[in-house]
């Protein structure tokens, strides 16, 4: 998962990077990391937990420099370990290099055992360090070349932003899983994995950065900006669960307001599983609330906030332990009796992942009074893992990956259960975005070679 943020030619390049970083705080709760430079030196800040936690004002004004880049941790390979923050860093014969990266390469496993074998000394367990080996190796003259010969022999999700003395660089992988975004700010350009961090600072979204695109900004003359394709041209799968929860909904995401596909997914929802006896349609809040909004719409079954959202604790898919994720549901979901005693609900999600939230949420609105509790799913059945940078459990928890949908209504104790199609999803999703999307987590077709 992990968000990233970089921007060049402004004073205050620490600062917006940390502005950004707080805007893009949901794709990464683990650590926060910030380098800057003013055209020779390298500062760098890493720290474990929050944004608004890993700063102060004297750990901002330690940035310095008008060029920065950023990034939020979730980790998706490699552990929550301090040496796994980034933007990672490294000193090599072209110089240093910071470098920012969101995704997975899926071939980490064996490039890390041929370069290990090669003498290679890996400090962290994160695949992203396998980019700075791979440059360090390479045997080109600029950095743009070696950083192209590097990436070439990745597998899988790269969206990445690097800074060094002289000039800032975004690429995103050839088949553009993870997002990345452009905008300006003043006369400046600014990068980040999601619009809604250009919202805050006050930048104007320019356009995405293309599947296979590496965009080149020297800090000198910022306004120079040159665009290339530097890899083999193929067709885009941009990750479809990126719509579906993981990216925030006043976002704009492959050209779509995100909110708006959400809430087509729940109208969608609507008509290819129906809940005629259902009196009141409800949201798991948050991120079920655009499909809910959308299935109450299509459905003409009044909408309400059946269901309150705690704010002041995590996500409960984010702590580990299993005993603390069951309670963790208890302790952030609860019922307003008011709007399901007697009733039959339907109950509308994004996703079910191990059915640990919904089995909970169920009892619970029964004990509410809830006289009938119909679930529906804003996307198809999540039966395999994601190994280009989503977090998702090993397939033997994936709820939908070893059961029937007759099976899990009766784990989670529903009176029916509905998932949406994946032509639904693709429907809804392509509708201003095109098609090539990424969709192995639900349809179990990998784009790529990946090594478990
Ligand atoms: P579970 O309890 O494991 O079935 O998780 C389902 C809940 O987790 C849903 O409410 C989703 O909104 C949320 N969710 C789905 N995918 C993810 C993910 N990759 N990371 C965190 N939360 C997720």
């Amino acid at each position: 998962m992990c968000a990233i943020f970089g921007i060049t030619g402004e004073k205050e390049a620490a600062k917006l990077t940390y502005l950004g970083l707080h805007a893009l705080q949901h794709r990464g709760q683990e650590g926060s990391g910030i380098i800057s430079t003013d055209g020779t030196a390298a500062f760098i800040e890493r720290h474990q937990g929050l944004v608004g936690d890993a700063y102060n004002s004297d750990v901002l004004a330690s940035l310095k420099g008008s060029a920065a880049i950023g990034h939020n941790r979730y980790s998706t390979a490699g552990s929550a370990a301090a040496a796994n923050l980034q933007p990672m860093f490294m000193k090599g014969a072209k110089g240093w290099l910071g470098v920012a990266h969101n995704g997975n390469i899926a071939n980490a496993p064996s490039l890390i055992s041929s370069l290990e074998r090669d003498g290679a000394i890996f400090h962290s367990t994160s695949d992203t360090e396998v980019i700075l080996h791979l440059f360090a190796r390479a045997r080109e003259e600029t950095v743009e070349k070696s950083l192209v010969q590097a990436l070439k022999l990745l597998q899988g999700a790269y969206s990445l932003l690097i800074l060094n003395k002289d000039k800032l660089i975004a690429v995103r992988d050839p088949l553009g899983f993870r997002p990345l975004v452009m905008g300006k700010f003043r006369d400046q350009v600014v990068f980040a994995s999601e619009s809604c961090a250009f919202d805050l600072i006050g930048a104007e979204y320019v356009r995405e950065i293309q599947p296979g695109e590496m965009v080149v900004v020297p800090h000198s003359d910022p306004n120079s900006i040159t665009s290339s394709f530097p890899f083999e041209k193929k067709a885009p799968k941009r990750c479809v669960f990126e719509f579906v929860y993981f990216a925030r909904p006043d976002s704009l995401l492959y050209s779509s307001r995100v909110h708006d596909v959400r809430k087509e997914l729940g109208r969608q929802l609507a008509k290819e599983q129906p809940a005629p006896r259902a009196e009141v349609v409800i949201p798991v809040p948050d991120s079920g609330v655009p499909a809910a909004i959308g299935y109450a719409e299509a459905s003409g079954i009044p909408f309400d906030m059946g269901i309150i959202r705690s704010h002041y604790i995590g996500r409960t898919f984010i702590e580990p332990e299993q005993e603390i994720r069951h309670l963790g549901v208890k302790l952030k979901l609860s019922p307003v009796k008011s709007c399901v005693a007697g009733k039959s609900v339907v109950v509308v999600d994004d996703s079910l992942v191990r059915g640990t939230t919904s089995k909970k949420l169920i009892g619970n609105l029964r004990e509410a009074g809830a006289k009938e509790v119909h679930v529906r799913i804003s996307a198809p059945p999540t039966a395999n893992p994601c190994y280009y940078g989503i977090d998702t459990p090993t397939r033997s928890e994936l709820m939908a990956s070893k059961h029937t949908i007759e099976q899990i209504k009766n784990y989670i104790g529903a009176d029916s259960l509905g998932y949406l199609s994946l032509d639904g999803l693709t429907k809804a999703a392509s509708q201003n975005s095109g098609e090539g999307f990424c969709d192995a987590c639900f349809s179990g077709n990998y784009p790529t070679p990946v090594e478990v």
